[in-house]
């Protein structure tokens, strides 16, 4: 077995089962993804449109593809025929083009909010107060063709886990009060959070999806 099977089944291991796991693909190659698909992974995220797109046609169609990295509104058309979960959507103009997309497609597209919850500028995402007023506005109900199923967020890169912790704690609590929103559209069951480096605090505090990419395949370059 090679190194990227050892990494899944440990990792797999050291996680409990209704923990998603996606294996987190950028800047590698088809090559080592189809090592873990071999070993019997099947969920894969990309963060750019294109890598997603051309890694797609290179699997086997029973992958599964998330987008997890910014989405821009020209894009979405690339990824609409497949995706099967974005993590990133972060405006309702952006939601309001997926649905479009979506429908063109016949399909109806899984979307989480990303929230932001770290104390870096760099990040992407909607506060807590701008997520609540998008769930509940009048135009947000009259998308068909998305759904949103949960909540990403990305913890500040630190070594300082009380902070990490305190982050993911936060987007837990808020997980836990959106979940109310209960609607045709809307159904939140899902708290993307915790990538290689602190996977363990966030599901420590909650989370039920992890992104990892380098603890499968290695470092990126
Ligand atoms: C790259 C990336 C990950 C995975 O990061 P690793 O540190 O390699 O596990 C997770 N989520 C997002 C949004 C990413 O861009």
């Amino acid at each position: 077995m090679g190194y990227i099977a050892d990494n899944l089944k440990k990792i797999k291991s050291e996680i409990p089962a209704d923990v998603t796991l996606i294996a987190v693909t950028k800047t590698h190659p088809v090559s080592l993804i189809k090592e873990a698909y071999a070993a019997n992974h099947k969920i894969f995220g990309e963060n750019k449109v294109q890598e997603l797109v051309s890694k797609n046609t290179e699997l086997p169609s029973d992958s599964e593809w998330h987008l997890i990295g910014h989405l821009q509104s020209n894009k979405v058309k690339h990824i609409a025929p497949f995706v099967s979960l974005i993590h990133s959507v972060d405006s309702f103009k952006l939601l309001e083009e997926v649905n479009k997309q979506a429908l063109k497609n016949s399909r109806i597209i899984n979307c989480l909010l990303q929230i932001y919850i770290a104390s870096e500028e760099t990040k992407f995402g909607l506060n807590f107060t701008e997520a609540e007023s998008l769930l509940s506005s009048t135009q947000f109900t009259e998308l068909q063709n998305i759904k949103i199923v949960g909540l990403m967020g990305m913890a500040t890169n630190t070594a300082d886990t009380t902070q990490i912790q305190r982050e993911f704690k936060e987007l837990k609590n808020f997980f836990d009060t959106i979940q109310t929103h209960h609607t045709e559209n809307c159904n939140i069951k899902t708290l993307s959070m915790g990538m290689s480096s602190d996977y363990k605090i966030a599901i420590n505090e909650g989370s039920n999806m992890i992104r990892v990419g380098s603890a499968i395949f290695g470092n990126r370059n």
